[in-house]
């Protein structure tokens, strides 16, 4: 579904992905790990096309999206959910799922997409009205799952979901990552939380100063002494 060839992104003078070459097939979650720097973000970020890479294809669906402007890649099936969330705080949890489906018209599409997003949030579903601003943190990832989802994206992409959660509701996102792939959704996860998200991938790449140091099924990574010693520390 997704493919990085060779990608190499700069800011400025800085190399911040020096070749990297990985892939997501459909169907999977596919976690990449990697310490503070990293460039795990701007991986996201050049699959998404807010960073645009000096060289190397990003491919989706076999296409060449290595270009394309954000909203097209939006509407060609990517949601990107960054890192922090950004969720619009000044408008309600009602508009911020709307947004999501900016490209929708049709009334009975946004409404059943919603519901969808219900039944994997239920408290979102109880809290509409409020201001997304005034939500917790946990409340906030959801509803900015939520509204990737109100997208119906092929590939959602998750930056450190678990970031600066209170471990119990971790588990909860967690739970939800699983439950979303298990009923169809591809997901390629950002973590720093290694542990928990090679428990749940399906395969694993590990990113260091912009370059695929290793890569495995989520179960062989999280048993090898490396990755043991580096990340699950
Ligand atoms: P973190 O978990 O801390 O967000 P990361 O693995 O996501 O780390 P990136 O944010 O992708 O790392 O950063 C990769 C490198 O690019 C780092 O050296 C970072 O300082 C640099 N970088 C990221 N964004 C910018 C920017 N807007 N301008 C300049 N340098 C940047």
């Amino acid at each position: 579904m997704l493919q990085l060839v060779d990608v190499h992104a700069y800011y400025g003078g800085i190399h911040a992905l020096k070749g990297l070459n990985m892939t997501v097939e459909k169907g999977e979650i596919v976690t990449l790990i990697g310490s503070n720097g990293a460039g795990k973000s701007t991986t996201l970020k050049t699959i998404s096309g807010q960073v645009i890479p000096k060289t190397g294809k990003v491919l989706f669906h076999g296409g060449d999206i290595t270009k394309q402007p954000p909203h097209l890649t939006a509407l060609s099936g990517v949601a990107h959910v960054p890192e922090g969330r950004r969720i619009f705080p000044r408008l309600t949890v009602l508009e911020n799922l709307e947004m999501g489906a900016f490209s929708v018209k049709d009334k009975k599409i946004i409404k059943d997409r919603m519901e969808r997003v219900f039944h994997y949030f239920p408290r979102i579903k109880e809290r509409l009205s409020q201001k997304g601003g005034t939500m917790s943190g946990g409340e906030q990832q959801m509803l900015a799952i939520g509204r990737a989802l109100m997208s119906q994206p092929d590939l959602l992409m998750l930056d450190e979901p678990s970031m600066g959660l209170a471990p119990i509701v971790v588990e909860q996102i967690f739970e939800i990552i699983t439950e979303l792939n298990k009923e169809g959704m591809t997901i390629l996860l950002v973590e720093q939380n290694a542990y928990q998200a090679l428990q749940i991938a399906h395969r694993g790449y590990i990113i260091q100063t912009g370059e695929i140091k290793m890569a495995g099924l989520g179960k062989e990574l999280i048993n090898d002494d490396i990755v043991k010693e580096a990340y699950l520390a």
